[in-house]
């Protein structure tokens, strides 16, 4: 029995109803946090019970938004194994995006042993195979106190766990997105490339607008020419027109998706062409199928785009052959169905 200050996640545990997993937090027993000063190394931390930790209200974090997360999932597989879908590329991006917001980068090997640790310490919280995954978010924040604008003299580094549904219960469907026309995401040389904790907030409010108005989502625009596609909310982009794949380049202001990168290989190992560049709004609109992408949905169909008085369905809204094709492969390595061709997959130790 793992240890647990409260009880609750013993009592929550032993009656889990895994198929009512949605993407939402349900508390579990352990996380993990180090600490390290400006600059200073970092040490590798320790396993505490999860819960609220106390922070002092000068935090670099709480004042400026120094602070960074990530998310990935542990998957238990068809193999009975517990693995992480490509660890590694996390890890180097909390660091690319440590380097921007000016806090010491966590070390490679640090990052892994800790979502290790969490995921080990948590094996009970995992779904079946099929019923969801335990998703993984590090968070990297400036903690220490500071009054004028600059980093902050402490860090903390912890990493949090919680059990999610599948993104789609009772089969994948296609949604429907909104052509943002008033707000962007982010703006050349700032800090859209990274998973910036400030990046988040300013997206709230039009994408309620968009739900109220009965989207899905909505999809940013550049801030430049406000006519070539980023990002939809927080999800990376892919359209399909006469058998080549298209995603936006990587400007600094699209964030590089681990999904997004992956699916780029599996296409064109599958023998597509696949094309990273400007994709103007105008010609996905004239696509002929559409999806998002992301650690939490993995891949999902569009099956219409509006900007303005335009609208555009794919397929019908049915999501399309190539669309599913990518999901099914995806899916099929995450889960060891098919085989791991890529060596994407990391085995998390469990004993
Ligand atoms: C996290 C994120 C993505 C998806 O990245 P994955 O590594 O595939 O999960 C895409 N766009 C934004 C803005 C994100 O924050």
């Amino acid at each position: 029995m793992l240890p647990n200050k409260c009880g609750l996640g013993e009592i929550m545990s032993n009656d889990i109803d895994w198929d009512s997993l949605t993407f939402s937090l349900t508390p579990t027993d352990t996380m993990y946090l180090t600490e390290t000063k400006q600059d200073e190394a970092w040490m590798p931390g320790d396993l505490r019970p999860y819960g609220n930790m106390s922070i002092s209200p000068a935090a670099g974090v709480l004042n400026y938004g120094q602070g960074l997360f990530e998310g990935m999932k542990a998957y238990r597989t068809a193999n009975d194994r517990v693995v992480f879908f490509r660890p590694e590329e996390n890890a180097r991006r909390m660091q690319r995006g440590a380097d921007r917001l000016k806090m010491p980068p966590v070390p490679e090997s640090v990052f892994i042993d800790a979502v290790e640790q969490v995921v080990a310490a948590n094996l009970k919280w995992i779904p079946p195979m099929g019923k969801g995954a335990l998703y993984v978010r590090p968070l990297l924040m400036g903690s220490g106190p500071v009054l004028g604008v600059s980093p902050a003299p402490s860090y903390t580094f912890l990493v949090y766990v919680t059990p999610v549904g599948p993104y789609f219960k009772g089969g994948v469907t296609a949604i429907d997105l909104l052509i943002s026309e008033e707000y962007h995401r982010a703006a050349p040389g700032g800090s859209g490339g990274v998973k910036a904790i400030g990046n988040y907030a300013p997206g709230m409010m039009p994408s309620k607008k968009a739900k109220a108005a009965g989207y899905s989502e909505v999809i940013y625009l550049d801030a430049e020419t406000h006519s070539c596609i980023e990002e939809v909310g927080a999800a990376n982009f892919f359209c399909l027109k006469d058998g080549i794949l298209y995603t936006p380049e990587l400007t600094g202001t699209i964030l590089p998706g681990i999904t997004r990168d992956s699916i780029i290989k599996l296409a064109r190992k599958n023998g597509m062409e696949v094309i990273e560049t400007k994709v103007t709004a105008e010609f996905a609109m004239s696509a002929d199928e559409a999806f998002c992408c992301g650690t939490a949905a993995v891949i999902s169909p569009i099956g219409s785009i509006t900007k303005g008085e335009n609208k555009t369905v794919y397929g019908n809204g049915i999501p399309g052959e190539i669309t599913t094709a990518l999901y099914d492969q995806l899916t099929g390595i995450q889960s060891e169905t098919s085989p791991d061709t890529f060596g994407w997959l990391h085995e998390v130790p469990t004993n």
